[in-house]
């Protein structure tokens, strides 16, 4: 087996105590979490599960999460995560879509697993708890030697979709492999990594960017069932964590909690953050910490690490998502593939080992996706003179008001300095006589009063007329996926009629 599934017994190998995963009270060794992950996926097996079928699991962070993924990967069947905030209907779709024959899911699921179609296909259904013990010890714990190759499929992971129907990128044992050698070898990480695993494990930076990449290695992933700022600063002193990972929001709820100032985070080594724009003022915060402040640019369809800005480039180009990781080859281009000049802005493009085989089950889309072999990400970025790339936006939330493209991102940068906004969307409105011009849809920091004339005088100063708002919006809150990324085309729904 030369896929995923063979990490537990590799890893039990060489250091069978080590500790592997903590959750709450609970520590799993590495020879655990081999023996257990073979019972599994005997218990699969003696249910019909063979080579190539899928195997959905629906829950928070658990050692169960993990003992899913390598018991599929060690029969050669295809790991589906869901994402527990999904609703019933999308869960249905995407079990469907899937083609899933078994589902392992939490108890907080129960009800909506009861609910599925009568005709779903999900036939062995299996709840994390007493009857997910009852069919592991029931299981022999004999070694399983199923032949799986690099290129097999190891998981469908559905795109968190900020657009149209999710579609599920096919990751290869090889893909999520060569990521996890990306993020060993940019990030430095040491066997003795402590990891905190607050993001998701259904995405694939929870997934992929640190846990997997912590568990090659041999570190301990402690995993965090909800992600809470204050919970996140007691875990970090308790189990003195080394690295962490997070979206921009998980980063930013840390810092203005009112236990930061005093937290001790000595330990930490390495902090990642990534998955969607990393406003300038976070950075500034974290460094003034004396904090190792990363960033990583991704997409699920690259498994997903494509760019990467490391320790020794952290201050000096802070704002930048960096280089290609070691082995990613990553281009900022126009149309037609031609690389852009420094200072310009294009599209970025992706080519390497760990970028995915294709959409399951959608050919067209695949062959769209790409050009010439280079996975075309839909972001707009530019390249410096040193060719550190800095992602500007998503391209499709681009504003082109009166001829001038405007990149939300650049505004929401700056109004996230103003102490009384704490989350904020910039998003086109249409306008009659620009087409369409920009508006700021700010929450409020807590306890603050907002005055959308002195937001927007604040921004006078420092931004190109054409590019400030015309309106300002003030909300409770901003629609985010489950991994904390904006929902712009929510907010445009929302938020997006046109001025009187
Ligand atoms: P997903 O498809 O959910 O994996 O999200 C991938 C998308 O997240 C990318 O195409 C970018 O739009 C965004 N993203 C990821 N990392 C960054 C980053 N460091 N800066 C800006 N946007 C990012
Ligand atoms: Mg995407």
């Amino acid at each position: 087996n030369e896929g995923l599934g063979s990490w537990p017994a590799r890893r039990a190998r060489k250091a069978p105590h080590r500790t592997a995963l903590i959750h709450g009270e609970q520590s799993t060794d590495y020879l655990a979490l081999h023996l257990r992950t073979t019972r599994l996926a005997h218990a699969l097996r003696a249910r019909g599960i063979r080579r190539g079928d899928r195997v959905a699991h629906l829950g928070p962070n658990h050692p169960a999460y993990l003992e899913t993924l390598f018991a599929a990967g060690l029969l050669g069947a295809v790991f589906v995560p869901l994402n527990t905030r999904l609703t019933g209907p999308e869960i249905a779709y995407q079990l469907a879509d899937s083609g899933a024959k078994a589902l392992i899911h939490g108890a907080a699921h129960a009800g909506l697993v009861a609910g599925l179609p009568a005709d779903s296909d999900v036939r062995t259904r299996v709840e994390i708890g007493d009857a997910y013990e009852r069919i592991l010890a029931a299981a022999p714990a004999e070694p399983i030697d199923e032949p799986v190759a690099p290129d097999d499929v190891c998981l469908i992971m559905y795109t968190s979709g900020t657009t149209g129907r999710p579609k599920g990128a096919m990751l290869t044992h090889a893909n999520i492999t060569w990521n996890a050698v990306n993020v060993l070898v940019d990030q430095d990480l040491f066997a003795d990594e402590r990891a905190l695993v607050s993001a998701p494990l259904f995405h694939t930076a929870g997934l992929n960017m640190i846990t997997l990449p912590v568990l090659l290695k041999g570190g301990v992933c402690v995993l965090v069932e909800a992600f809470d700022p204050g919970t996140t600063l007691d875990l970090l002193e308790r189990h003195r964590i080394t690295f962490m990972f997070g979206v921009p929001t998980m980063f930013d709820q840390v810092a203005r909690h009112p236990r930061w100032a005093n937290a001790d985070l000595s330990s930490l080594r390495i902090l990642t953050c990534g998955g969607s724009p990393v406003p300038t003022p976070l950075i500034a915060t974290y460094q003034k910490r004396g904090l190792t402040f990363l960033q990583g640019y991704g997409m699920t369809e690259a498994a997903p690490g494509a760019l990467f800005l490391d320790a020794e480039h952290a201050a000096d180009k802070a704002g930048s998502a960096g280089v290609p990781h070691f082995f990613s080859d990553v281009r900022v281009v126009r149309p037609g593939l031609t690389p852009v000049g420094p200072g310009e802005t294009g599209e970025v493009v992706v080519r390497g080992p760990h970028v995915m085989s294709g959409y399951w089950g959608l050919p067209e889309e695949t062959e769209t996706a790409f050009a010439d072999g280079w996975f075309r990400s839909g972001d707009a970025a530019r390249v410096d003179e040193d060719g550190y790339v800095y992602i500007v936006d998503r391209l499709k939330d681009m504003i082109i008001s009166g001829g001038e493209n405007i990149y939300p991102a650049e505004i929401e940068d700056l109004l996230l300095t103003h102490p009384g906004i704490a989350e904020c969307a910039v998003i086109g409105v249409p306008d009659d006589r620009w087409g369409e011009v920009p508006r700021a849809v700010v929450v409020p920091a807590a306890g603050a009063e907002l005055d959308p004339e002195q937001v927007l005088a604040s921004l006078s100063e420092r931004l190109a007329k054409y590019k400030i708002p015309k309106s300002v919006v003030v909300a409770d809150d901003l629609p985010r996926t489950a991994s904390g990324k904006l929902l712009k085309s929510r907010v445009r729904d929302r938020y997006g009629a046109p001025a009187p």
